[in-house]
């Protein structure tokens, strides 16, 4: 894609226009560009990417986020790097999750015998823990379902469960994909990332791995960071951008799509692909018709996930491994990676780049929550970690767009096509199962596939 402005745009040039250059609007001109179709892409900030992208410190590549792509091998992210990206961009695997209680650290047990022998807990929490794990890795996706109204400790509850120090390393698994505490996450969507739903296809493969476990992990860092990734995606489009290019409007003209409004300028198109957030929407689409109005408003409501990622510069290699460290206690959970020990262009030799993430605490400042992240264990457990910080960087964001929780899992999402014709939604608010670029990419599958579908059907 090259960058023009806005006052060269001929919207007549491209099949479609696309206002917002995040995951979801890029991984959507990606897939329009292997159909042979042409884009426009309108982003209000001055870079493309939303909050997928990665940036320099000093000489430390930092990634909005700590950034683990959560399946390398497998699901729609993955397919669109591998089919759309000439040769596909490089992963290294993660060595496994590590969880610390206090003193104690431990995997995730991965079948039963791993479970009656795990040793963050004592033999009833491992008895609990072997009944519980072995009704999860069991249960098919249907029952799942009935539960997506109500929250995982509700759930936990319910089965009498209640282990604390199982329910933590629990939260500290869930929180990548719901984003939020196990009070508030739909037990539906806990238990699809606790049994990884679309791994277990068949009841044999589920008894197989209760009994003999897995060391399968599909989780890795990309090299090159996500700077590099972005500007892979933007390179493989065929089309132009426009950066500092807000959209202010979209219009329509009866059912029907009629262009937009992007930086004071009126752009004419049927063919209109939007990943603004849905919260923005209703101050966005112009519409007589009612339908428009209570669609967008109806699905306005969606609530962010919110992280805080610390990334510390070592003048020193301290940790030097590729394993996944969880502290789940002292609380609150925080989750610690040697991103360079994945991808060394990310650190100048000989030195160490850290990310420590957590989810936000809401009501404490930026700084309060500094402290907590570099205190309650952090300075027991890694206290060489913190004798060697020579760069301090910290990001505070939106890391997806719909936690999920009840009334916002991927069984209650609007998209991809909206009550206007020619308009389509994407994003991870909109559609698609999984979390951050999983579901992003799912989205824009959707919405491809519903695009060449109704471009064919026009007569
Ligand atoms: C801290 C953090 C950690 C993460 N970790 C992971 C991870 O480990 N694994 C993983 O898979 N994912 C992760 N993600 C998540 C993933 O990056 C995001 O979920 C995904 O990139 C969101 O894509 P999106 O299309 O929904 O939205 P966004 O990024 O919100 O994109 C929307 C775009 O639209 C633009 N826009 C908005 N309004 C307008 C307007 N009116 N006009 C024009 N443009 C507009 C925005 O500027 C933005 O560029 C992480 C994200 C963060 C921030």
């Amino acid at each position: 894609m090259e960058q023009i402005t806005l006052d060269h745009v001929v919207p007549e040039d491209y099949d479609a226009l696309v206002c917002g250059g995040g995951a979801g609007g890029l991984l959507t001109s990606l897939a329009l560009t292997e159909s042979g179709k042409r884009v426009l892409v309108l982003e209000k900030q001055d870079r493309l990417g939303g909050v997928w992208h990665g940036y320099w410190v000093g000489s430390y590549r930092v990634d909005q986020g700590l950034h683990v792509i959560t399946r390398v091998k497998r699901g729609a992210f993955s397919r669109f790097i591998r089919e759309y990206l000439h040769p596909p961009p490089e992963f290294v695997l993660h060595d496994g999750w590590y969880f610390r209680v206090h003193d104690r650290v431990g995997t995730i047990p991965s079948s039963i015998g791993q479970t009656l022998r795990w040793p963050l807990t004592g033999m009833r929490g491992r008895l609990g823990l072997a009944r519980i794990g072995a009704k999860i890795k069991t249960m098919k996706l249907e029952e799942m379902k009935k539960y997506k109204d109500i929250s995982f400790l509700e759930f936990m509850e319910n089965e009498g469960a209640t282990n604390q120090v199982m329910l933590d390393v629990m939260q500290s698994a869930i929180y990548m994909a719901a984003g939020v505490p196990i009070s508030e996450a739909s037990a539906y969507e806990a238990l699809r990332t606790l049994k990884d739903t679309d791994k277990e296809s068949s009841k044999l493969q589920s008894a197989k791995s209760l009994l003999l476990g897995t060391s399968e992990y599909d989780e890795g860092y990309i090299i090159g960071g996500m700077e590099g990734l972005v500007k892979r995606v933007v390179n493989a489009i065929e089309g132009s951008y426009v950066l500092n290019a807000e959209v202010q409007a979209i219009h329509s003209n009866g059912s029907r799509v009629s262009g937009v409004t992007a930086g004071g300028r009126h752009l004419s198109h049927s063919q209109v692909v939007s990943n603004i957030p849905l919260w923005a929407m209703p101050g966005i689409v112009s519409s007589d018709d009612p339908k428009v109005s209570t669609f967008f408003s109806e699905w306005s409501h969606m609530q962010p996930t919110r992280g805080i990622t610390l990334w510390l510069g070592l003048d020193k290699v301290v940790l030097g491994d590729r394993k996944n460290r969880v502290l789940v206690h002292p609380n609150p959970n925080r989750w610690i990676v040697s991103v360079s020990s994945f991808d060394p262009t990310c650190a100048p030799e000989g030195k160490e780049l850290v990310a420590v993430a957590m989810m936000a605490i809401p009501g404490k400042s930026v700084e309060e929550q500094l402290e907590i992240m570099k205190g309650n264990g952090f300075e027991t457990y890694y206290p060489e970690v913190l004798e060697h910080v020579e760069m301090e960087h910290v990001q505070t964001s939106y890391a997806t767009r719909a936690a999920l929780i009840p009334g916002q899992t991927d069984l209650d999402r609007p998209g991809p096509r909206t009550p206007l014709r020619g308009l389509y939604i994407v994003g991870t608010d909109t559609a698609g199962s999984g979390v951050g670029l999983q579901q992003a990419a799912q989205s824009a599958e959707g919405a491809v596939a519903a695009i060449l579908e109704d471009m064919q059907a026009l007569p």
